[in-house]
């Protein structure tokens, strides 16, 4: 095991900078915390200062009421960053969610960059993860196993679209993740030339429009609660994914379920969920993404972080790179009853 580096320390609550006396995504309230994007494992209420995109800070305003306006958080667009106890913060996109950034800092020349939770493929929803160059990378590994290959998203939105056209009776009800997922799937059924209205749970209506106000079209969305039963045959309907079996699908016209997650690949979850249609859409690097992009940053050390860290740390052992597994708490992506994310 590689040793630790003073000046960053991985903690099981966290990761504490401590020239800065900083936490990044700590997973209790602390006195100053930098956070890589707005998921609830990763942005938790309560830090007296945040430091954040200002896509991160209104979505955090918007969940946990932190006040964006405050002079004690301060936001910082891709690019952009602060100093603090002689380290220099700095954050770049991860192509995660809207505002999810990883977080690079340097300090006495030596240069650190967490990831956060990230994807490489294209979404039409954020701007593109950025390879930054550093000396130890602290990588996400939620797919971090051979076996998780996310197939081409395109190909599971026609298979959506496909699902719509052949029950022009039923609605298609999707289950997707109220922060991230359910806008990405929209964004890319319009990119697919969807123009007709989706409908959405009254659960997804605020986030929908925090996306559109950072320049994310999402074209027609229309309230479930505010539209009639017929009008929704042959529609798509997007709920998070609690409401997928609950009696509010019964506002529908007997509705197809679809499911997008990352975790769809594995089918005992789509089953356990009583999915009709499992989606792979993920926002998080598949295996082979995640093994490309530590070979394309080329770290001296990897750390890696969050999911299956076991796989990822065995690929850099063959593959002759240093490596070790941090073991935090609170970083299951299935937390909180199933509300965040993959
Ligand atoms: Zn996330
Ligand atoms: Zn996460």
């Amino acid at each position: 095991m590689a040793k630790a580096k003073p000046w960053l320390e991985p903690h099981p609550h966290g990761l504490y900078v401590r020239p800065a006396d900083l936490w990044i995504d700590p997973s209790r309230p602390v006195e100053r915390a930098a956070v890589t994007h707005g998921h609830a494992d990763h942005a938790r209420s309560g830090h007296h200062a945040v430091f954040a995109t200002p896509e991160t800070l209104a979505i955090m305003a918007l969940r946990y009421g932190v006040d964006a306006a405050a002079s004690r958080n301060a936001a910082f667009p891709y690019g952009d960053g602060f100093e603090r106890g002689g380290v220099r913060f700095s954050f770049h996109p991860a192509g995660h969610v809207l505002g999810s950034a990883q977080i690079a800092m340097e300090y006495r020349g030596e240069r650190i960059v967490v990831t956060g939770d990230y994807k490489r493929r294209p979404d039409p929803t954020c701007a593109p993860f950025e390879v930054v160059p550093c000396d130890i990378f602290i990588t996400e590994a939620t797919f971090g196993l051979p076996v998780f290959r996310h197939p081409p998203t395109e190909g599971e939105i026609a298979k959506l679209l496909a699902a719509v056209r052949a029950e022009p009776d039923r609605s298609v009800l999707v289950g997707a993740y109220a922060l991230g997922k359910a806008q990405r799937v929209i964004a890319e059924l319009r990119a697919a030339g969807w123009t007709a209205p989706v409908y959405i749970h009254g659960a997804l209506e605020k986030m929908c429009q925090l996306y559109a106000v950072h320049g994310v079209d999402l074209g027609d969305l229309r309230l479930v609660g505010e539209s009639d039963k017929a009008e929704m045959a042959g529609q798509i309907v997007l709920a998070p994914p609690s409401a997928l079996n609950d009696r509010w699908s019964r506002r529908l016209p007997d509705p197809v379920t679809p499911m997008a997650s990352g975790w769809m690949r594995v089918r005992q979850r789509a089953r356990q969920r009583m999915v009709e249609l499992p989606l792979v859409i993920s926002d998080h690097a598949d295996w082979d993404e995640l093994t490309a992009t530590i070979a394309e940053v080329n770290p001296q050390e990897s750390w890696i972080t969050h999911g299956s860290e076991e796989g990822l740390l065995r690929w850099c052992e063959m593959t002759q790179r240093k490596a070790r597994a941090l073991h935090l708490v609170g970083r299951d992506v299935e937390d909180e009853g199933g509300e965040e994310e993959a």
